[in-house]
């Protein structure tokens, strides 16, 4: 039950009209749209959308809704029930299959105040959960109640992705208070992601505020990290896995393999405590980062090898090589439901070959952000690559994204990414 609402019937509206006056049968399409009491467009849900809102799920599906509502696009909207209850405010999208995207249960002004309130408790968590720290995710869109934003911190320096058009709207208004709260030296926009596709937005990158004199550096447990934020991939690194870096040295001896390396937040923790570490990257960019981020790090017993890390495996194993610690976190294999068994396959192939390569008493951590492949079928796929690899193996660790990538409880999407420590006897 959200916030604010009595059990068993929908909140009464606190303004405007107080009596019922909508049919529960679909509304034909409009081409003006309803005027809520405070001006803002109304968009009214059939009953499965209601029951999903009531749910506290924040994502209402087109098919949802009773009617076109005859919007541009971009929107801040008052939801209702079919007979014009209050329900709440969301942002509305035209071209996407998700048409709204929750705001708020209550009846409050969603203005320059309201993003600034929500700005600033996003930073007050990450406070609590990393005091001290000064690079991490500081928006996480919907799970931190700002539906299509992402901002990640790396010191002075801030990384933005504008996702859904109430936002790419927003942009300039997130920028000022971004400005105003945080005092960063320069803004990034990172919103040249595909998904924006979906919103029929197009990509986009840039400087949005200050400067941006080079890579940042940032700290990772004892290792010193450079990363671009205007040319690297995502915001600029993977800040999702840093805690993850961090606990992977704890496992690292010996001879260790880090596979999709990008600029080596796995690989530099495993060259500070194993004899050599061999990193795989498939990308030349990233691959010099590394070897910058390595020497910057003194770390001279690291091998960047541009390879695909499918083949390396193969032909590790062909050639009979051996290795203490692997680790294996490759980029999504499935963008979308249909794709999910052929990325069971692919990760089920590195899996295997990476349990076979490796010795008695050697530790893997493998790690999967596709979504669609939930953690219990990531178990199974590991379950049986050992099955195939004729290894015993036990599960050491279970992790997930730092605790500045909070999970939203009815949001699954929220929780992509698995991070197992397994040992193979
Ligand atoms: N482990 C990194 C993030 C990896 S992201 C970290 O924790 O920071 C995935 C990386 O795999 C990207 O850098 C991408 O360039 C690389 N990649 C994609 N396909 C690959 C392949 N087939 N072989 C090797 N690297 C690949």
């Amino acid at each position: 039950m959200p916030p604010g609402q009595k059990k068993g019937r929908p909140s009464r509206p606190q303004h405007g009209r107080g009596r019922p006056h909508r049919p529960e049968t679909p509304a034909p399409d409009r081409t003006a749209p309803e005027l809520g009491p405070d001006g803002l467009p109304q968009v009214s849900l059939v009953r499965r959308g209601v029951d999903r809102w009531q749910a506290g799920h924040p994502w209402i599906y087109r098919a949802d809704l009773n009617g076109d509502p005859g919007l541009a696009g971009g929107e801040i909207v008052r939801v209702t029930d079919g007979r014009g209850w209050f329900l709440g405010k969301a942002f509305y999208s035209k071209h996407s299959k998700i048409a709204l995207r929750w705001l708020s249960y209550e009846d409050v002004a969603v203005d320059t105040d309201f993003f600034r309130q929500r700005l600033a408790a996003a930073d007050a968590m990450r406070r609590k959960a990393l005091p001290g720290e000064t690079t991490y995710r500081l928006v996480h869109g919907e799970a931190d109640q700002l539906p299509g934003l992402v901002v990640d911190r790396y010191g002075d320096y801030l990384s933005a992705q504008f996702l859904v058009p109430a936002m790419e709207s927003r942009k300039e208004l997130i920028a000022d208070l971004l400005s105003e709260l945080f005092k960063p030296r320069g803004i990034v926009n990172r919103s040249d992601v595909g998904v924006r596709n979906l919103e029929g937005l197009l990509p986009e990158k840039g400087l949005l505020r200050g400067e941006l004199p080079g890579p940042v550096s940032f700290d990772e447990g004892l290792v010193r990290m450079r990363a671009d934020l205007l040319e690297g991939q995502k915001t600029g690194a993977f800040l999702d896995q840093r805690e993850n870096h961090v606990m992977a040295s704890q496992y690292a001896s010996g001879e260790a393999l880090d596979c999709f390396s990008y600029v080596g937040g796995f690989a530099l923790q495993l060259a500070a405590r194993a004899q050599r570490v061999t990193a795989v990257e498939i990308s030349d960019a990233a691959a010099a980062q590394l070897r910058e981020n390595a020497a910057a790090n003194r770390l001279t017993n690291l091998d960047v090898v541009v390879a695909n890390a499918f083949d390396y495996l193969r032909d590790s194993l062909d050639e009979g090589k051996r290795f203490d610690t692997i680790v294996l976190d490759p980029p999504s294999f499935a963008k979308n439901k249909d794709a999910v068994a052929a990325a069971i396959r692919g990760y089920k192939e590195i899996n295997l070959r990476a349990m076979q390569l490796l010795r008695p008493g050697g530790y893997l951590i493998s790690a999967s952000c596709t979504y669609h492949v939930d953690e219990q079928a990531f178990e199974d796929m590991l379950a049986s690559a050992a099955a195939d690899a004729r290894r015993r193996v036990q599960i050491i660790e279970r992790r997930g994204a730092g605790k500045d990538h909070p999970v939203l409880l009815n949001l699954r999407e929220t929780r992509y990414l698995k991070c197992f420590v397994l040992r193979v006897l």
